[in-house]
């Protein structure tokens, strides 16, 4: 039986290691993490399916697989009775712009989604004056709150483990025969990995279930309602920013720019305030190395496109780890 470890107790660790047991069902899978679901950056997530037009792979032809594979796994439980109980339920959006039209244009999931198309003149109403331009497409919204105790219900029923456990390195595994690293942004120590930039982050949570669609404006606005009436207002996006502390100029910007689309948000029940710091990496690397004798699948660096991109850098990552495991790799690859 293959022992694997999966660092990591967020979207991408808990996908990878649900998906590495279908894909090896004697496997025995232990999930080690410092923090789970209400701790981790992805739990501060809207979860919309929409990445930004910066989303990368290595390549071109990645890039559209990862995302191709991720609609697909979402659509998937879509499709299922317990969707809405997973955390996954459709969602329509509208991009607008005062400034620029190609900021309702989204290239990576135009042909990806059912619907994309531009805003009608009766639309272009619901957003602030003077925007010139708009988008609509249909999409997904996935709540962490509820995929992740979700996944890791299958993880432990399966005979997998979730344990609280801080990893200081890869060599500390070495009774792995394979080690998984979805650390997020805990990847740059652990990997020395410079490449791999906080971007801070700060939304406000208010109950507001009036709210059907998900707006996006210009200077990074977005209002994305989620489940149970809750809504994600947001954003602000802070380069190299470490700082995990509530803001009060950020919030105060967050609600005024959000009410500028929904004038009655300003009237809406504060439920609170979260930040998180995007582990953001061009490209996302997911990518097998042989690190001091032990095998390891990186697979971190998703930015703010994690939640929606999960499953298909994980589908990836799992293949990935299945060839090294059955390799006899014994030097750097
Ligand atoms: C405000 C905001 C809004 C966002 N909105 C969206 C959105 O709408 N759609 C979308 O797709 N994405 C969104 N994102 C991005 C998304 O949250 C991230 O891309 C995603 O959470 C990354 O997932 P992850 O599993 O890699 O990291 P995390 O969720 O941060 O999980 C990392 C895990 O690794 C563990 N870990 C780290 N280091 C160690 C170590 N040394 N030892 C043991 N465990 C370790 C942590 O404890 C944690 O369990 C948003 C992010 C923010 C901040």
């Amino acid at each position: 039986m293959s022992n694997i470890a999966v660092i990591g107790g967020g979207a991408v660790g808990i996908t990878v290691a649900k998906l590495f047991q279908d894909r090896l069902k004697n496997a025995k899978v232990t999930v080690l993490a410092d923090k789970y679901t209400e701790d981790t950056t992805s739990y501060v997530a809207a979860g919309i399916c929409k990445p930004g037009t910066s989303f990368k792979g290595p390549t071109k032809e990645i890039t559209k697989k990862w995302l191709t594979d991720s609609w697909q796994y979402w659509q998937d439980i879509l499709k299922t009775p317990d969707a809405e109980k997973i955390g996954v339920v459709t969602l329509g959006a509208y991009i607008f712009s005062k400034e620029n039209y190609h900021v309702t244009r989204n290239y990576l999931i135009e042909d990806l989604v059912p619907i994309y198309r531009p805003v009608t003149d009766e639309e272009l109403k619901l957003a602030p004056q003077g925007t010139k331009y708009g988008s609509y497409f249909s999409t997904m919204q996935i709540e962490c709150g509820r995929y992740l105790p979700w996944m890791g219900n299958i993880i432990v029923e399966r005979g997998g483990q979730l344990i609280n456990r801080k990893v200081e390195n890869f060599a500390s595994l070495s009774n792995y025969d394979l080690v998984f690293n979805c650390a997020g942004l805990g990847a740059k120590y652990l990997c020395n990995d410079y490449d791999l930039v906080p971007i801070r982050g700060q939304v406000i949570k208010v109950r507001a279930p009036w709210v059907k669609s998900a707006f996006y404006g210009d200077t990074d606005t977005y209002i994305i309602p989620g489940q149970n009436g809750v809504v994600t207002l947001g954003g602000c996006r802070g380069y190299d920013s470490y700082n995990l502390n509530y803001n009060k100029y950020d919030a105060a910007s967050i609600m005024e720019r959000c009410c500028e689309f929904l004038l009655d948000l300003k009237d809406a029940e504060v439920l609170g305030h979260r930040v998180g710091l995007r582990p953001h990496r061009r490209p996302i690397r997911v990518e097998p190395e042989l690190v001091d004798g032990v095998k390891v699948v990186h697979c971190y660096g998703h930015g703010g496109d994690g939640i929606m991109s999960a499953p298909g850098t994980a589908i990836d990552a799992v293949e990935k780890g299945l060839d090294f495991l059955r390799s006899n790799v014994k030097n750097k690859l």
